[in-house]
This record gives structure tokens, C-alpha cells and sequence, in this order.
């Protein structure tokens, strides 16, 4: 999607560590029109896939989630992180190893929000080495729900997490893909 190159390019950091920083556009300050613009795009690639809930993880995925859930006239529910697992039997739960934070998640979904008659789209902002999308992946099988495909702002094609989820026949589809990335040169290449 051209114009979020182009917001990345002219207002993205690139950090040492492959990290990216968009907190000015995407995951601080938010730029709405931009996630409205956005979530137009994932409606036109999902055209004719059922979608009746969007599912995303705090707290970065949830501004773009919810601007995007306006053009699928879905719900969304987003996926917490907690300290502990409350075990009685209401949640489904998996651990996530976050890829900024370097520590791994309890993460919890309640079970009314999640059931073997839903279509999940969902939906983050950054793709990296796949280990929140698995961890979503994997409480939409707890429940019996269905996948209906993964859409992500940012993905960095040069982690491995985009060409799992391909290889595995999942339906994914990135606004941007990076190639590659320069922390000294403050260079972006996209695909
Ligand atoms: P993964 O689980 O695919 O390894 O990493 C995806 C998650 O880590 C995203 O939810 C996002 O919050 C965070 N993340 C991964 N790479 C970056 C990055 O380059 N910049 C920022 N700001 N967040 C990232």
C-alpha cells in the first residue's frame, strides 16, 4: 500500500536490533485517516471472505483493529496480556514471546467472545518472527472458530513470521512489506 510506504518512509526509525518505531503514525499517535485508509485496503483484499469478528492483541493492534472493524461491520476482540492465568475454565489462554519486549505473555481470551460460529479476520501491526499470530492462531483453534485470514500493517519480510503463515496456506495479507532495513544508513527497502 503505497501510502503507508510512504508514511514509513518519511516518518518510520529504524532502530538497532530490527526494530522499526512508527510511534508518531501507528502505535502512539495514531494517524486515523491513515488506519481509515487502511482499513479499506484489508476490505478490498478480503472482498468475498466471511468476517464476522476481528481479533487482535493489546495494545497496539487495537486502534487499527477498530478503525478496520468499521469497514467488515464486525466486532473486535482483542486478545489481553496478563500476570497470571485466571484457570477456571472461562478463558482460553497461550504464552506469547514479544519480540519488543523480549518476555513472554500469558494471553487471555474469554470465552463468549470466541466460538465455533466465527469468522476471524485478524489483524496487528507489526509481523516479525510470527509469535503473536500464532498465539492467536492457536486460541481460534481452541474454540473451534475459523480463520479467515491475517492482515498486518507492517511486515518485516525479512523475518521469518510471513513465510510460515504463506507456506502454511494461510491467507495474509501485509500493507507494507520491508526487505530490508539499515539502522546506521537509516535506510528502508520495501518489497
Ligand atoms: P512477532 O510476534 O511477529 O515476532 O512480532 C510482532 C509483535 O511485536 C507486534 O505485535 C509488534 O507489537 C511487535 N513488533 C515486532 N517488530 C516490531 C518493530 O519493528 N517495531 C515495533 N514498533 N513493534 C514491533
Amino acid at each position: 500500500m503505497h501510502l503507508l510506504e510512504e508514511r514509513i518512509r518519511k516518518d518510520g526509525v529504524v532502530k538497532a536490533g530490527n526494530v522499526l518505531k512508527v510511534d508518531s503514525f501507528l502505535n502512539h499517535q495514531m494517524d486515523i485517516a491513515l488506519f481509515n485508509e487502511m482499513g479499506k485496503e484489508w476490505k478490498r483484499l478480503f472482498e468475498g471472505i466471511k468476517v464476522n469478528k476481528i481479533l487482535t492483541i493489546e495494545a497496539s493492534g487495537i486502534g487499527i483493529a477498530a478503525i478496520a472493524a468499521q469497514y467488515f461491520d464486525a466486532p473486535v476482540v482483542f486478545a489481553k496480556k496478563t500476570m497470571t492465568i485466571n484457570l477456571d475454565g472461562e478463558l482460553y489462554t497461550t504464552q506469547v514471546e514479544s519480540f519488543t519486549h523480549q518476555r513472554v505473555y500469558n494471553v487471555v481470551i474469554s470465552k463468549r467472545f470466541l466460538t465455533p460460529n466465527d469468522h476471524v479476520l485478524i489483524i496487528d501491526d507489526f509481523l516479525a518472527n510470527g509469535n503473536a499470530i500464532n498465539g492467536l492462531m492457536e486460541m481460534i483453534k481452541q474454540a473451534g472458530a475459523t480463520l479467515a485470514g491475517v492482515g498486518i500493517a507492517i511486515e518485516k519480510g525479512f523475518q521469518n513470521g510471513g513465510r510460515a503463515l504463506r507456506e502454511k496456506g494461510i491467507k495474509l495479507e501485509s500493507l507494507a512489506v520491508i526487505k530490508s532495513m539499515d539502522d546506521v544508513k537509516g535506510t528502508i527497502e520495501f518489497m
